[in-house]
């Protein structure tokens, strides 16, 4: 058995008294694909917002890599160490090319204007078609990405955050607003990262959970609900209820 990546255990938070993770414990394995689910408010984002240390939790530990624990450190931290995020809507330059829009995550991972000084060297270019090849924006790489359509917008920002190398990928509601072909691709997309790439998917979206194909947990009032595959979790008497608001 490998270690995990990441190990989330007894993690709790309140808001005001508010339970909104209740001690949950939960652990990805390197090169993991998981998908998050679970009814409004079940406590998905702040999961996300304890493991990039936007918010702290009052109780339990998120071990990254065995013995560090993502609990003490600042987002900053956190970030460099190799856990990179992307929120629901697409930020990408509005204005530059899908290149340059690379280049410039490649360059300068946490800021852009240190990034115009320097130099784009062979490597770099060679990271940068295989991300052009694996976002399937190669035929795209001089459009302005305000020009891309919403999916492709998508795929270009988790292109510059994977420019960045990230040991862990945490993905919020990838393919709200995305037609069916852009689903089936984004699912296509996150396979094909994972393995170099651990990820974490926080989706609403069943066919795009079903197309992923891979382990899902439930959440549901801040603790995990249920976990495993999504026919065994949708066969869940207590996920049923949850779901349908029993
Ligand atoms: P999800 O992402 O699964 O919809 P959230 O993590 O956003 O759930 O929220 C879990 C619960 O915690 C919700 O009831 C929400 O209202 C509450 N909550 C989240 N953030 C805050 C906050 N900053 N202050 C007060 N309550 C919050």
């Amino acid at each position: 058995m490998t270690d995990p990546l990441l190990y989330l255990d007894g993690v709790s938070v309140s808001f005001d008294g508010f339970k909104a993770l209740n001690n949950l414990s939960l652990m990805i394995d390197p090169g993991e694909l998981r998908a998050i689910i679970g009814p409004n408010g079940a406590g998905k984002t702040t999961m996300m917002d304890v493991i990039t240390g936007k918010t702290r939790p009052d109780h339990g530990t998120v071990m990254f890599e065995g013995n560090t624990d993502l609990t003490k450190l600042k987002e900053s931290t956190i970030a460099n160490l190799g856990i990179g995020r992307k929120f629901q809507r697409p930020t990408v330059f509005e204005h530059h090319t899908v290149l340059d829009n690379l280049e410039l995550a490649l360059k300068n991972p946490r800021g852009v204007f240190s990034g115009l000084f320097y130099k784009v060297s062979e490597e770099d270019r060679k990271r940068i078609e295989e991300l052009l090849d694996i976002t399937k924006l190669s035929p795209k790489r001089d459009v302005v990405a305000g020009g891309l359509a919403h999916g492709e917008k998508q795929w270009l920002e988790i292109g510059m955050l994977l420019a960045q190398d990230p040991k862990l990928l945490l993905v919020d509601e990838p393919v709200a607003g995305m037609t069916d072909a852009e689903t089936e691709q984004t699912a296509h997309l996150l396979r094909a990262i994972s393995g170099k790439h651990s990820v974490i998917v926080v989706e609403h979206d069943m066919v795009f959970v079903r197309e992923l194909g891979v382990k899902v947990t439930v959440l549901h009032e801040g603790s995990m609900l249920a976990e495993g595959s999504l026919d065994t979790v949708s066969a869940n008497q207590q996920v049923i209820d949850v779901y349908l608001g029993r």
